[in-house]
């Protein structure tokens, strides 16, 4: 850098100067300098809103932002000096509790996101587990945990980060999520949990959650083996309860005995946000709290992380209260409605098909792929032209194994796709095509440069 290089007359020192890397520079430069040094080099990220391949959270209201900026200061997890900040929290967590249908008082946890709550969630099944084994007098080794191959790849990470083996069912080419046929050959005594997805990140439909609970209250009453079932609600958390509130998937059911929910997802809050709630304070292990006075007062910590901002669980909290019941589930009706709009303006296009049974619950997304495997284009095709000519940003993706074969498309429709915008994003993926049916799609080699990615 740069700062040898004088400031050119009309304009910042970036326009002749290459932005400072590698070292930190030897002097500072003027505020607004370093302002529109970062502005210019955000053109050349996506604009959320067009970005239709992640479930998080790209618009909120403005006086929720207000929210969000009033408190950048103030540290979460200093409850001691912040104990309104703690109180709200908490009262997040009965409020989810609640919506979650726990039995009585509960006890939970604001989290960075549903990856953090998973790592907490899964912990603590191991430590009860562990509890269990060494109670009966049992060796408590070799640890395993099941969950089908349509989780996040952090249900994996929490393997092998925490030494559990991971018992990952496959999937099947015409049934992309699990079910308790798929799951009881896999748990035996060694099994810590089981883990199921309400709302998979691949095509949004949940696993059979009821059956699960149902096959692990015959294994309970059968064999005397006790296996918890945790659901990673990360997206569906904040869907079925106001979607399809008849559906049992939470803790009406026996296995359930925790849950998290992202939200910076459906939770309708900017990134930075999860949940872990419990079915009952115990079934939080003592030992995985800790309880120190840092911070000016004796105070009980449960999480991976320490440091960080109390916006965004303020922010949640505005998100409950301004909305309510009646609002989330005005929010998501809305949004269900449009993407099933969006799914039948893309079918008939003619090109494509959607993937999954279009009856089943489901989040608001619209999943589709190609219907002709021989055409001279495909779904990374498709992505790429979409991207070119009209900067939206869909992803194309395999599926996992062993539906592997299948390449699908996805588009999340949050609150920043809005009815006009859902009918021109239909018309630019028609028109898209009409571009490939003219100029066809990428070689194979071309093809491995091309960017894509699944979004979370
Ligand atoms: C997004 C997602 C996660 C990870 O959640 P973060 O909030 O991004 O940490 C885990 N599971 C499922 C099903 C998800 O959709």
């Amino acid at each position: 850098m740069t700062l040898e290089n004088p400031a050119v007359p009309y304009g910042d020192a970036f326009l002749r100067a290459s932005a400072p890397d590698g070292r930190l520079p030897d002097a500072g430069m003027p505020a607004s300098e370093a302002l529109r040094l970062i502005e210019s080099e955000m053109v050349l990220d996506g604009i959320p809103e067009r970005n239709l391949a992640t479930f998080v959270t790209t618009w909120m209201e403005p006086e929720a932002v207000q929210v969000v900026t009033d408190n950048l200061a103030r540290n979460y997890i200093d409850h001691a000096e912040y104990p309104q900040t703690a109180e709200i929290e908490q009262r997040c967590v009965r409020m989810l509790g609640d919506l979650f249908h726990a039995p009585g008082p509960t006890t939970g946890t604001r989290t960075q996101g549903s990856s953090e709550a998973i790592m907490l969630g899964a912990l603590s099944l191991k430590w009860q587990w562990r509890r269990r084994r060494e109670a009966a007098g049992q060796a408590a080794d070799r640890p395993n945990l099941v969950f089908g191959a349509d989780v996040h790849v952090v249900w994996e990470k929490f393997c092998r980060y925490f030494d559990v083996e991971p018992r990952i069912i496959p999937l099947r080419p015409d049934k992309l999520t699990i079910g308790p046929e798929d799951v009881e050959p896999h748990v035996d005594e060694h099994t810590i949990g089981v883990a199921a997805v309400l709302g998979t990140t691949f095509t949004g439909h949940a696993d059979d959650i009821a059956g699960i609970d149902a096959l692990l209250g015959r294994l309970r009453a059968e064999r005397g083996l006790e296996v918890p079932m945790h659901v990673d609600a990360a997206s569906g958390g904040f869907v079925w309860p106001f979607l399809h509130p008849d559906t049992p998937w939470d803790f009406r059911l026996a296995s359930v005995r925790s849950i998290n929910v992202s939200g910076h997802k459906y939770g309708l809050v900017y990134p930075g946000l999860g949940w872990l709630v419990f079915r009952t304070p115990e079934d939080l292990p003592d030992d995985l709290v800790f309880y120190e006075n840092y911070l000016g007062k004796r105070d009980a910590t449960f999480t991976l992380n320490f440091s960080t901002g109390a916006s965004m669980v303020l922010a949640q909290y505005y998100t409950f209260v301004r909305y309510g019941h009646e609002g989330y589930r005005g929010v998501m009706e809305v949004l269900q409605a449009n993407a099933r709009r969006l799914a039948e303006r893309i079918v008939a296009t003619g090109h494509f098909e959607l993937v999954g049974d279009p009856g089943a619950e489901q989040l608001p997304l619209v999943a589709f792929r190609l219907k002709e495997a021989d055409r001279a284009y495909d779904e990374f095709d498709v992505a790429s032209q979409l991207a070119a000519e009209r900067g939206w940003m869909v992803p194309a993706y395999t599926l996992p194994p062993n539906a592997d074969h299948t390449t699908i498309m996805r588009v999340l429709v949050k609150r920043s796709l809005g009815h006009s915008l859902a009918e021109t994003l239909a018309a630019d993926i028609a028109q898209a095509c009409a571009t490939l049916d003219v100029k066809g799609g990428l070689h194979e080699l071309d093809r491995r440069r091309v960017k894509t990615g699944t979004g979370y």
